[in-house]
């Protein structure tokens, strides 16, 4: 274990992030690398408790008290390939994962004091690159059998990952000009540059998988061809059919889905930092925050990041709304106790950077009513009031208000994958919309699914773990139909 009694010597010291008014004006990571010797005494707060919940709380089952030991006597190489035993892609979580692991910390029962799991994790992985002791690793015999991955977000990254390494012959589809998924396109290059994805991507093609950027399933290559050509599919498309806003006023110009917004910003700064992708670009919309009042309706992750996005643009100001109340501050013990992760109040990195230029607010209990137009039918104000404190959270009669907004951008979270691709395959689906493929079988033979299009939007770490689990399950199905016993996971590496 780490240092006896060393949570009691040690204090936690935090993730340090870069001055929030100095970073508002690039668009590299803020977040700011620790010195190894001070990771290794953070290493050294871990008790390797009897029952680790660190690593109940982590989806991946990542072996934390492990690793954290490791660093605490300096054996970076070992703690790498501890890391890499259960996530292919450390340097996701380790940048932007929200650390579910360190809210379910046995330390974390004194609120705030958790080991710093997630600043330890990206500091192996980063020198694990820098050291050169991440190599493509090729399987040692090859099946002769083939899997299409479609979607080459994290959940297709790690799936196709894992079936190469099993042997088999893979080849990942995606629509977008670069593989990545939301990591590449929707998550700002200042949470993770995009060259961390693309040597990740350029991994997996040394391995031997064949990236195929560019090309829609079902558009592009038609669904049948790909159930013949292929002995099984995977599916990882991701759940993107956003959250609408029924109101008077949503057909104006300068109403966009957040999406829409995030993938041009990161597009452009992807041009800016040289980051070739492997296939054409399409042509920008058009879509600008400058010297405009920004409204970013969403209070979560997605609207964050729009708020970041739009202040580096110099947006004149951005407001972030929110329909449901502000949480307490503090862990609500009587809804969400420890180890749960917490129902409170984060002010999130993109508001802090806001309120430090003066330039945001964020505003929660907001029921917005209509928006309006100038003559030339872009928009100009949002209608508000404020939203009763308990569900369906209407709008309290006498208490309506207007707000400027030029741009308004909605980030109200989302629905379910594109119905297209999972009709198309002729698959089941849950009461929500998603694939319905329990243990990652779907209702069609040889069809799997991982990630966000089967358990709804979510998290990177979670869709590294389903892109694991649905490999296996597909892994054993290509072993029976060859007729061979399935391997054990160890020799298999799914
Ligand atoms: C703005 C934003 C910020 C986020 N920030 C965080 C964060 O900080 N931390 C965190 O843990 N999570 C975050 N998330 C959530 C996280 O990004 C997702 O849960 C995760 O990316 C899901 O991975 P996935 O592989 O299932 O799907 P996706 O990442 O959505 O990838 C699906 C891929 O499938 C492709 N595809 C779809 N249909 C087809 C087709 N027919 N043919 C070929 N390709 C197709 C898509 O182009 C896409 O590349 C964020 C989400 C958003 C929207
Ligand atoms: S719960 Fe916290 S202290 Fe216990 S093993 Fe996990 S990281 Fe270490």
């Amino acid at each position: 274990m780490g240092e006896l009694g060393g949570f009691l010597k040690i204090d936690r010291s935090p993730v340090k992030w870069d001055d929030p008014s100095e970073r508002v004006g690039r668009y590299t990571e803020f977040i700011a690398p620790r010195p190894a010797e001070e990771v290794q005494q953070q290493g050294a707060r871990c008790m390797e408790c009897g029952v680790p919940f660190c690593h109940n709380g982590c989806p991946l089952g990542n072996l934390i008290p492990d690793w954290n030991d490791l660093v605490y006597r300096g054996e970076w190489k070992r703690a790498i390939d501890q890391l890499h035993a259960t996530n292919n892609f450390p340097e996701f979580t380790g940048r932007v994962c929200p650390a579910p692991c360190e809210a379910a910390c046995v330390l974390e029962i004194n609120e705030g004091d958790a080991v710093t799991i997630k600043q330890i994790e990206n500091t192996i992985i980063d020198r694990a690159w820098a050291e050169g002791w991440v190599t493509p690793q090729r399987p040692e015999q090859e099946t002769g059998q083939r899997v299409a991955v479609v979607g080459g977000g994290p959940a297709g990254m790690a799936a196709a990952q894992q079936l190469r390494r099993a042997g088999h012959g893979v080849v990942l589809f995606e629509r977008d000009e670069a593989a990545g998924g939301l990591i590449r396109f929707g998550v700002p290059d200042f949470k993770i540059e995009k060259h961390v994805v693309e040597r990740r991507v350029q991994q997996l093609r040394d391995e031997g998988v064949e990236v195929r950027c560019g090309v829609e399933v079902g558009v592009d290559v038609p669904f049948e061809q790909l159930r013949e050509e292929f002995d099984a599919v995977l599916l990882a498309i991701g759940s993107r059919i956003p959250r609408d806003l029924p109101v008077e006023g949503r057909e104006l110009g300068g109403v966009h889905f957040a999406m829409e917004y995030l993938y041009e910003r990161t597009r452009w700064a992807q041009d800016e930092q040289g980051v070739e992708p492997s296939a054409p670009r399409p042509e920008p919309r058009g879509i600008s925050a400058r010297g405009k009042h920004v409204v970013v309706i969403g209070g979560g992750d997605t609207g964050a990041d729009c708020v970041a996005q739009s202040i580096r643009e110099e947006a004149a100001s951005v407001v972030q709304v929110e329909l449901l109340p502000e949480p307490p501050a503090r862990r609500p013990d009587d809804r969400t106790p420890w180890p749960l992760w917490p129902a409170k109040f984060r002010l999130s990195y993109a508001m802090e950077e806001a309120r430090a230029i003066g330039k945001g607010v964020q505003n929660f209990s907001v029921a917005t009513l209509k928006l309006a137009g100038d003559a030339e039918g872009n928009v100009q104000t949002l209608h508000y009031a404020q939203a009763e404190p308990a569900p369906p959270f209407g709008p309290i009669a006498g208490t309506e208000r207007e707000q400027p907004a030029e741009l308004v951008l909605l980030a109200m979270g989302f629905l379910h994958p594109d119905p297209k691709v999972v009709d198309g395959f002729g698959l089941a689906k849950d009461p929500r919309g998603n694939i319905k493929a329990g243990a990652y079988a779907t209702s069609e033979p040889g069809v799997f699914a991982a990630g966000d299009c089967r358990r709804g939007q979510s998290l990177i770490v979670w869709a590294i773990n389903e892109g694991r689990q649905a490999a296996r399950v597909c892994d054993r199905y290509l072993s029976e139909q060859a007729g061979r016993r399935p391997r054990p996971a160890a020799l298999a590496g799914v």
